[in-house]
């Protein structure tokens, strides 16, 4: 009996089928208009995290991740007066580092991790932040979101860092919904006119930390609110 040939899979070559992205409810005209009213209000919105050059916003960002800026800024006003570089950083060491920042969440994981960046600055990029996102997400701490921020804060590119303001303002608008902060991010992306894609980052945390705030909304005092497609807006308090 004639042998038969193993069973081979046949591979498909089609490329499987991208997810799709929650479809914003406001159109795209819109969306720029709530931008050109926050382009009024504040032509040229800055973080609110304080550093003094690529390698220090690193470093804050890192260690505001589940933290305020304001507490960051408290905790790295001496930091960064005598470790403003990686070298300097690794001088002081990780013990004297967790000082330094022990009233910041989660301290220790993130001394180690200022100290594993820090390190890999130095053996890797001359000491150098990278400009690009594959070489940031390298170090360690530095995820996505960080990354995000070091690209459009330090170096000007239009990148869309989503934190929890965002994905609340994104969802709520209407402008960018997603179930993930990469779905808020793409739809973002995808939704903001390029004349306010630089800014619109800090314009819509800004927004958020604010004015659409997590627990208590101020719609009745939001410049946007004839546009925000929020069902539940919000009136004062007699
Ligand atoms: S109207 Fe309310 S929910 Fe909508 S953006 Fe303004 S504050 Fe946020």
């Amino acid at each position: 009996m004639a042998k038969r040939k193993p069973h081979k899979k046949k591979l498909s070559k089609k490329k499987p089928p991208k997810k799709k992205l929650p479809r914003p409810k406001l159109t795209r005209a819109k969306i720029a208009e709530m931008f050109a009213i926050w382009q009024r209000m504040n032509p040229n919105p800055e973080t609110e995290l304080n550093y003094h050059n690529p390698y220090t916003l690193v470093v804050a960002v890192a260690l505001s991740a589940q933290a305020t800026d304001v507490g960051v800024n408290k905790a790295t006003k001496a930091l960064f007066e005598i470790a403003d570089t990686p070298k300097k950083m690794l001088a002081i060491g990780e013990d004297r580092l967790r000082g330094y920042i022990k009233t910041i969440g989660l301290y220790k994981t993130k001394a180690k991790n200022v100290i594993g960046l820090s390190q890999r600055l130095v053996d890797e990029f001359d000491s150098q932040v990278p400009d690009n996102r594959a070489d940031l997400e390298s170090l360690p701490g530095v995820g996505r979101k960080t990354a995000n921020v070091v690209l459009n804060v330090a170096y000007g590119q239009p990148t869309m860092a989503v934190d929890t303001h965002i994905f609340r303002v994104g969802n709520r608008t209407g402008m960018a919904p997603g179930k993930t902060p990469l779905e808020v991010e793409l739809n973002l992306l995808k939704a903001i006119p390029p004349e306010y894609a630089l800014h619109a980052h800090h314009w819509l945390i800004l927004h958020g930390r604010y004015t659409c705030k997590a627990r208590m909304p101020m719609c009745y005092n939001c410049a946007v609110s004839h546009i925000c497609k929020f069902k539940d807006k919000t009136k004062p308090v007699d």
